[in-house]
């Protein structure tokens, strides 16, 4: 029961089209994606909701995991206040290309969900944000 930061990376295994609520039609390439998000009250919870694929669709990121060719494949936490989540959605978008409009309708970042075409990033990723995994 505690609240943090966390980044899913995500695995995507083909090109898809999706319907992402108020957003409209996007179209994502396969590939890599890192979301950033934060949960206040109960990170673990948040989590595992995330791998949950049954859910009403709520957040931007429900969306683009309720589809068949998503799947989590690593996820990344740290023990720290809300406004530590758009420093780490800074850090992404200088390393990957941000979905625009994606997971920060609540902040000023321009997109919470980043395409990484770079891996070494990932683990330039953990010397530098020091998360608890
Ligand atoms: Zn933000």
């Amino acid at each position: 029961m505690f609240k943090g930061i966390y980044a899913l990376i995500i695995e995507l295994d083909s090109d898809v089209c999706l319907n992402v609520g108020a957003l409209g039609e996007l179209k994502f390439k396969k590939g890599l994606y890192a979301y950033v998000g934060s949960a206040q009250a109960n990170l673990l919870y948040r989590i595992k909701r995330h791998f949950r694929r049954e859910k009403r669709l709520f957040w931007h990121i429900d969306y683009l995991l309720s589809n068949n060719a998503a799947r989590i494949i690593k996820v990344l936490f740290k023990q720290t206040d809300k406004s530590g989540e758009c420093a780490l959605a800074t850090f992404f978008s200088e390393r990957g290309e941000p979905i625009p409009g994606f997971g920060c309708s609540d902040c000023r970042c321009k997109s919470h969900l980043f395409h990484i075409t770079d891996y070494h990033m990932l683990d330039e990723t953990m010397q530098t944000v020091h998360f608890e995994t």
